[in-house]
């Protein structure tokens, strides 16, 4: 009798034939068997509670190894419930593939109304780099290859990977099936950028008075470390990290322009980007933020980046190991020297910041403030460098990069491109996973409730996630006073969670352990402890609810009415 093999196997030898170890997700019709069956060959399957997280996870899985995190969805509302994270792995150009179960064709595409219909493929396209549907069994190897070559090569981003329910079940001769996968050779190949592209940035930089580096995720998920780091230090031009660039040279690096950022930007006349966009997070590149003045070169992978925002005087298109390369060895002909003055303007900036913010940490104000929490969680830290950071809030976020520098880098993962809340969970879990190092989330407690339903997950799974819930009751802040006060029994305010909430009970819930504190000394002592021990915990930081700011540091965005406008000013803690 000839052997066969059905589509779920073949899916799952095609992931296997290309590396892909682990796999996110939720179970349900048509996928289950494909979750047993990758699990049986080996793949760690990571089950979620939410589809976004899983798929979040997978995105930062993507980010953090340089090979496409793989989210597994059921058809219909599991499919939608993934599209967040498709999405935002398409915008922050991590590469991530969701392999969604879809109903049947024959019945969606008259629109007869079967179980979960929706016509995926079309729905997940705008938010794809690419989608894609395997109809035959026979494809099955061909649609994982080109997910995984498309989701990697070029500009990373988010591929879609529609395998209808009765493909999974097709059935077809075993050995005529292990022809049709095959391992993509060379997933990611490099770019060399043309030898006078080079020549024309280093002119460029070398006419410079004051230059600056700009260092985006774009770099830090390169993992061209090192030659980045002798670029950057060989021409001694002063750099500045993007959030979740931040540790690609270490935050205490004497180069480091971050604690100095306004200045740096405003004074720049040549500013090189490399992996980073001019989009809204470097203010689109525009005066008064920038100097009106300004020349910017800029290193990336995708050639339509340039001039999105404005003029680039010295594009350099090509992969950012290669590219870094070409100038540090371009340097040796053509040297930059940075102005001592410039150097010393920055350097004079940085003091005075450094010890603003050391005032404003040691402050010991009751109850606890944001900066007064982060101190304890940054001395904490500083003990503990290789622990991955996930950040994500609106003051939690501002302020904790701020306070804490990184040291180690793609050790940092945050809201990214978008300035999304909700990934706090699923990029904890991605980065324990992957990595099986300590992790802490520090999460503002509107943003952690996106995820939270996750710390089931990281509990099930024992992973090392410590979560520390700045907790000042609300999204901003927790004291507004509805406006409706003329009701017998006003709701709260649009603002306004609940500052006295124990979030440490939900860990406790299901085998992890709380931890509720009110002081810094409380806060340090229990990340201690639980880093050392790691286990899933809590930390619940009490904090006062009257501190944070509205729309964090981006106010700016903020359209406010008229009413809320003429509202009493509050203090900007
Ligand atoms: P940040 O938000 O940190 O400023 P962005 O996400 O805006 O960073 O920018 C990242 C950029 O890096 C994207 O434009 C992307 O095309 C680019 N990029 C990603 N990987 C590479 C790579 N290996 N080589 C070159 N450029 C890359």
């Amino acid at each position: 009798m000839t052997e066969v093999i059905d589509g779920f196997h073949l899916v799952v030898e095609a992931l296997k034939a290309n590396d892909v170890d682990t796999i996110y997700g939720i179970v349900g019709i048509p996928i289950t068997d494909l979750a047993r069956v990758a699990q049986a060959s080996g793949i760690r399957y990571i089950g979620f509670r939410q589809e976004t997280s899983a798929g979040n996870a997978a995105a930062a899985a993507g980010f953090l190894t340089r090979r496409p995190g793989v989210c597994l969805t059921t058809s219909g509302p599991g499919f939608l419930n993934g599209l967040p994270a498709l999405a935002n792995a398409t915008a922050n150009c991590f590469p991530m593939i969701q392999i969604s179960g879809s109903s049947n064709r024959a019945l969606v595409d008259l629109q007869r109304g079967d179980y979960q219909d929706i016509d995926q493929l079309n729905a997940a396209r705008p938010f794809a780099k690419a989608a894609y549907r395997i109809n035959r069994i026979e494809d099955i190897g061909r649609g994982v290859a080109r997910a995984i070559r498309t989701a990697i090569s070029g500009r990373p981003g988010g591929v879609y990977l529609d395998i209808p329910g009765d493909v999974l079940g097709q059935a077809m001769d075993a050995a005529a099936g292990a022809d049709t996968v095959w391992r993509i050779v060379d997933p990611a190949p490099r770019q060399l950028p043309a030898p006078e592209a080079v020549e024309r940035a280093l002119q460029v930089l070398a006419q410079a008075q004051r230059p600056l580096i700009v260092l985006g995720k774009g770099a830090a998920y390169a993992q061209a470390d090192n030659v980045i780091r002798e670029f950057v230090e060989a021409g001694g031009i002063p750099f500045l990290p993007m959030s979740m660039a931040k540790g690609l040279l270490p935050d205490s690096h004497p180069q480091s322009a971050a604690a100095a950022r306004s200045l740096a930007v405003a004074r720049a006349d040549v500013v090189l980007l490399v992996g980073a966009r001019l989009n809204w997070l470097l203010g689109h590149g525009d005066s008064p933020q920038w100097s009106a003045d300004a020349k910017f070169v800029q290193v990336d992978i995708a050639p339509s980046e340039f001039d999105s925002n404005q003029r680039i005087v010295a594009p350099l298109v090509g992969d950012i190991g290669s590219v870094m390369s070409a100038l540090r060895d371009g340097l040796a002909a053509r040297p930059v020297t940075v102005p001592a003055e410039w150097i010393k303007e920055l350097a004079d900036r940085t003091t005075r910041n450094d010890a603003k913010m050391c005032e404003r940490l040691a402050e010991d104000p009751h109850p606890m403030r944001f900066y007064n929490a982060l101190g304890a969680i940054r001395a904490v830290l500083q003990e503990n460098p290789g622990a991955y950071v996930v950040n994500e809030g609106a003051n939690a976020l501002d302020l904790a990069r701020n306070v804490i520098g990184m040291e180690v880098p793609r050790h940092r993962l945050d809201t990214g491109t978008w300035g999304v809340m909700g990934i706090g969970m699923g990029y904890a879990i991605a980065a324990a996973v992957e990595t099986g190092e300590p992790v802490v989330a520090i999460e503002g407690d509107s943003a952690f409730g996106f995820s939270g339903m996750e710390i089931e997950t990281i509990c099930r799974y024992r992973l090392p996630v410590t979560v520390v819930i700045l907790n000042n009751g609300g999204v901003y802040r927790g004291d507004e006073i509805a406006p409706n006060t003329a009701a017998k029994d006003p709701d709260p305010a649009p603002t306004v969670l609940n500052a006295r909430a124990h979030h440490e009970l939900i860990a406790e819930a299901f085998g992890g352990k709380g931890y509720h504190v009110t002081t810094p000394s409380e806060l340090r002592s229990a990340l201690s402890e639980s880093i050392g021990s790691r286990t899933p915990s809590i930390i619940d930081c009490e904090l006062d609810p009257a501190a944070g700011v509205e729309s964090g540091h981006l106010a700016s965005l903020n359209p406010t009415s008229a009413a809320s406008r003429s509202a009493p000013v509050r203090d900007s803690r």
